[in-house]
């Protein structure tokens, strides 16, 4: 079997990716050349440096300095429905039929937006490029973990406000060192109440506490969750409490959760029962696509293509999005897949 085909020509679901981290940079230089946002070089190619992080990138405080330049363009109602909107296509290109993108309003209201009209304007782009690519899935509301905790719970009203609308989870990222899950409480106990589903960073720059707070927290997923890894009492927790671990192989790679792509756990976990999906957590950022890290999944961490299959359709299960529509997508990808296999 040609696996590159087969991982490229398969229908896919991506739970963990971040709008901002998947901005093109073709756009990032035409939006800051309208709006006036300075640029540190003045062509589009050089301008990758600043947005691609790579094997030399040192940690995730320095991984996250790659999503200063899009959150600068990222300040207005067309910018932000742009992004969304191009991000649809590009998921269709690498055949993502099911995508849950993520995005911490709060960093989109330099410019005097509100809250509100941020979420709307994430919204737009996405029911557009929902309709036009044929996308299924949902918009993720992150909170910030530097953030002040009162700051947190407003948001996690005003995302309650658009459960009907598309906005289907609440998350928590940025810089985990300093800044424990559980100062955050309140806004995820309030998110819970309005309905939205919970999913936290943990275990990434973090040791394997942080990921026993998460899951306290309410968290049915977890954003990569690797470095549970070092504590088998927090292994077991996840399998017993059935938690999903949303994990990047390349970007975990970068932001040095793992040394190297060939030590990931990704495979020992699936092997020891744990729910995995593979994403690709921020498609400019990280210079990847799912095909991609599904490929690099196979070659360098050795999962086979029936494990990789089986992470696709847990990505489908652990969705936020409604039941009906993930079963109909469930039988889709099924014949799709196996017309796929006897062609290849
Ligand atoms: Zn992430």
């Amino acid at each position: 079997m040609d696996e590159t085909a087969y991982f490229r020509g398969i229908p896919k679901a991506e739970l963990h990716l971040h709008l901002d981290g998947s901005v093109r940079p073709r756009t990032v230089f035409e939006v800051a050349k309208q709006t006036g946002v300075p640029l540190p070089v003045q062509d589009a190619a050089s301008l990758t440096d600043f947005l691609e992080a790579t094997d030399r990138t040192a940690s995730l405080v320095e991984y996250i300095t790659f999503f200063e330049l899009p959150i600068a363009i990222m300040q207005t109602v067309p910018a932000l429905e742009r992004v969304t909107y191009e991000l649809c296509e590009d998921l269709a290109k690498d055949n993502v039929r099911y995508a849950e993108i993520r995005y911490g309003p709060w960093l989109h209201v330099q410019h005097g937006l509100s809250l509100t009209d941020v979420i709307r304007a994430v919204l737009s782009g996405w029911g557009r490029g929902k309709r036009d690519f044929g996308l299924e899935g949902g918009i993720i509301v992150t909170a910030l973990r530097d953030m002040p905790p009162a700051q947190n719970m407003a948001l996690a009203q005003v995302a309650g406000r658009f459960v009907d609308e598309g906005v289907i989870g609440f998350d928590l990222a940025g810089d985990e060192a300093g800044h424990p899950p559980i100062l955050h409480e309140d806004a995820f106990r309030i998110a819970r109440s309005l309905g939205l589903n919970i999913t936290i960073h943990a275990g990434e720059a973090a040791g394997a506490e942080s990921v026993r707070q998460a899951i306290s927290m309410g968290a049915v997923r977890l954003g990569h969750g690797v470095r549970a890894q070092e504590d088998q009492e927090v292994i077991a927790m996840i399998k017993e409490s059935s938690v999903q671990l949303d994990m990047a192989p390349t970007s975990n790679a970068q932001t040095k959760a793992v040394r190297r792509l060939e030590e990931h756990p990704l495979r020992r976990f699936y092997q020891q029962g744990i729910k995995v999906t593979i994403s690709t957590d921020s498609r400019t950022v990280s210079q990847t696509t799912l095909a991609n890290e599904y490929e690099k999944s196979a070659r360098l961490i050795g999962c086979s293509v029936d494990e990789i299959w089986a992470m696709n359709l847990q990505a489908l299960d652990g969705g936020f999005a409604d039941q009906v529509t993930r079963a109909r997508l469930r039988h889709e990808f099924a014949s799709a897949e196996a017309a796929l296999r006897r062609s290849s």
